[in-house]
């Protein structure tokens, strides 16, 4: 399974990508994680990145579209992965299709959580109250002002995926208001029709090849028929010479009579 995650910050997408992580045994490939680890580790891309995320703006194009490059040549790739937070741009989706491409990948879909915006604001502060209740590090583009930048890229850096997909008709939108569970729930059923569809094409496909097969063996047995056909056809038209010609066994069947009545 092959899947992008797509919608604004706050959604739901890193909770159902975890959900659908443990049950297909895929890889979640979450940009906004990889960019926090190499901020982190204070590699050179985390230190270009580290300014640009704090303040709630998109990281280049081409260093997440290097990092995902990069994780989808690796192994634990081919049972499948969901992406989440990438593509966030439409170069990045048209970068992400060219890679696919030239992978030999094939994307299965792309579910977008729809949520209201109204409400997320509310949610990010419930998770970040979550967080500190744990005790966990709050991320420092968990504030309502960076958030709002967030939203705002979202919607005019990301929402144009929407028309990107649905026009590959790749796009599947689930309610992202629901509860997290009926939101898994939505998801699971779509990804079964996809299953389902898949494997009816797939049968398909092996029908239309075994009559192409079936046709094939077919051929060279009419051939063979035709061929024996025209071969007795040949022959009678030898045994039985056409007026005015001459057949070769008649001529010599004459010579021998000839040579018969010279004796006498
Ligand atoms: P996220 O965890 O997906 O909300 O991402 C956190 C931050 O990482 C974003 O606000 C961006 O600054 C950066 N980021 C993550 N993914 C991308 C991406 N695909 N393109 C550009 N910036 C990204």
């Amino acid at each position: 399974m092959r899947l992008i995650l797509l919608g604004p910050p706050g959604a739901g997408k890193g909770t159902q990508a975890q959900r659908l992580v443990a049950k297909h045994d895929i890889i979640q490939l979450s940009t906004g994680d990889m960019l926090r680890a190499a901020v982190a580790a204070g590699t050179p891309v985390g230190m270009q990145a580290k300014e640009i995320m704090a303040s709630g703006s998109l990281v280049p194009d081409e260093i997440v579209i290097g990092i995902i490059s990069d994780r989808l040549d690796q192994p634990d790739m081919k049972n499948g992965f969901i992406l989440d937070g990438f593509p966030r741009t439409v170069p990045q989706a048209e970068a992400l299709d060219e890679l696919l491409k030239k992978k030999h990948i094939k994307l299965d879909a792309v579910v977008e959580l729809r949520v209201n915006e109204s409400a997320l604001l509310q949610r990010v502060e419930s998770r970040v109250a979550e967080m500190r209740a744990r005790g966990e590090e709050v991320r420092i583009d968990d504030t309502p002002e960076v958030l709002t930048k967030r939203l705002a890229q979202y919607r005019s850096m990301t929402e144009p995926l929407i028309h990107y997909y649905s026009e590959r008709r790749k796009l599947l939108t689930v309610d992202g208001m629901l509860t997290i569970e009926q939101v898994t729930r939505e998801i699971n059923r779509i990804l079964a029709a996809i299953d389902a569809a898949d494997a009816r094409a797939a049968a398909k496909k092996a029908q239309a090849k075994r009559a192409r097969v079936a046709k094939a063996v077919k051929k060279p047995a009419k051939a063979a028929k035709k061929a024996s056909k025209g071969a007795k056809k040949a022959a009678t038209k030898v045994a039985k010479p056409a007026k005015g010609k001459v057949a070769r066994r008649p001529v010599k069947a004459a010579k021998k009579v000839t040579k018969k009545r010279a004796k006498r």
